[in-house]
C-alpha cells in the first residue's frame, strides 16, 4: 500500500514528542529504572506492572495494544512462527493464564508464515478454520476483506485459542492504532517478564512500540533472536520510519527483565543480534 511521505512526517513528529522521548533523548544513562527514578515518573511508569483482570496473546505489533482492563502479552503473530514443539511448549506453560487471543488483519507475521505454505494448503485454509468451528458470521469478517494470509492468521490464532481454553477474537482497522500504511513504531521491548505491559503507556507516554515477550514464551532463544531483528528492521526499514532513524534519532530497543543481571544479559544479547544496526539504535534496560 503506498504511503503519504506527509503524514509519515507528521506521524514522526508526533511520536517523536511523548514525554518519554524528551526523558530520555535528555539523559546519558541507558538504564531506563535510573532515567523514570530520577526524573519523577516512577508512579506513571508504574502502570505497566499492574496486574489486570485479563491477559490478552496479540501480536508485537504496534497497532495492536491492549484495551482497557488487559494486560498484552506480545509475539509475532501469536506465535505464528514457532514450530509445533515450542507452540507445545508454550502451551503446557500457559494454559488457563491467557483470556484471549486475538489476530489482527494486516499482519506482517502471518505473511511470512502463509508465504511458506504450498499453493494447496493455502486453498484449504479458510475451509478448514470454518470446520474447526470458526464463525465467520461474525461481524468483524463483514468489515473488510480478510487476505488470504491474514485467513491463516486467523486460523491459527483460533486453533491456540481453543487449546488454551481461551476466548478467539480478531480486530481490524478502526480497532487498531497507527496506519494500514506503515510501522511508527520507534521502540521494541524485547521482554522477558511477562508481568510487564508498556501498551497503557501507549497513547500518551510512550511512542508506538513493538512488544515481544517471546522470551517468557518458552520458545528458543534462535527464535527470540530472529524475532527482534526482524520486527526491528520493519522500523529501520521502508515499512516503518526508515531513514529517519539516524544516531541522533535512535531506534530504542529496550530489553526487560526480572533482575539487574538478566537485563545486562539481554541486553547484550539484543547488540549482538543488531551488530549491524548499531548506529540508527540506542540500547536501553529495564529491570
Ligand atoms: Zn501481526
Amino acid at each position: 500500500m503506498s504511503r503519504n511521505e506527509a503524514s509519515v512526517k507528521n506521524s514522526w513528529r508526533e511520536t517523536g514528542n511523548r514525554p518519554f522521548m524528551k526523558l530520555v533523548e535528555k539523559s546519558e544513562s541507558n538504564d531506563l529504572s535510573e532515567i523514570i527514578n530520577s526524573s519523577g515518573n516512577e508512579k506513571i511508569w508504574k502502570k505497566c506492572l499492574e496486574p489486570k483482570e485479563k491477559k490478552v496473546l496479540i501480536c508485537a505489533d504496534e497497532r495492536v495494544v491492549s484495551k482497557e482492563n488487559e494486560f498484552k502479552i506480545g509475539s509475532a503473530g501469536q506465535l505464528i512462527l514457532a514450530s509445533p514443539e515450542e507452540q507445545d511448549r508454550f502451551l503446557d506453560n500457559w494454559q488457563g493464564k491467557i483470556s484471549v487471543v486475538r489476530s489482527h488483519s494486516n499482519c506482517g507475521a502471518a505473511g511470512i508464515a502463509y508465504s511458506i505454505f504450498t499453493d494447496e494448503e493455502k486453498e484449504e485454509l479458510k475451509k478448514k478454520a470454518i470446520d474447526e468451528g470458526l464463525n465467520t458470521d461474525d461481524e468483524i469478517f463483514k468489515k473488510e476483506k480478510i487476505s488470504d494470509s491474514d485467513w491463516l492468521g486467523i486460523y491459527h490464532s483460533y486453533l491456540l485459542a481453543k487449546k488454551l481454553d481461551a476466548k478467539y477474537e480478531h480486530t481490524n482497522f478502526p480497532g487498531m492504532r497507527g496506519r494500514k500504511e506503515y510501522h511508527d513504531a520507534r521502540a521494541i521491548f524485547f521482554c522477558a517478564n511477562p508481568d510487564f505491559d508498556p501498551s497503557i503507556l501507549a497513547e500518551d507516554f510512550l511512542p508506538p512500540h513493538f512488544l515481544a515477550n517471546s522470551l517468557a514464551l518458552g520458545v528458543r532463544e534462535d527464535y527470540c533472536r530472529e524475532e527482534l531483528k526482524t520486527l526491528t528492521l520493519i522500523a529501520l526499514g521502508s515499512h516503518g520510519f526508515g531513514e529517519l532513524f539516524t544516531a541522533k534519532n535512535p531506534f530504542y530497543v529496550i530489553s526487560v527483565g526480572n533482575d539487574k543481571n538478566q537485563v545486562l544479559d539481554l541486553n547484550k544479547l539484543a547488540k549482538d543480534v543488531l551488530e549491524n544496526y548499531q548506529n540508527r539504535i540506542r540500547f536501553l534496560f529495564y529491570a
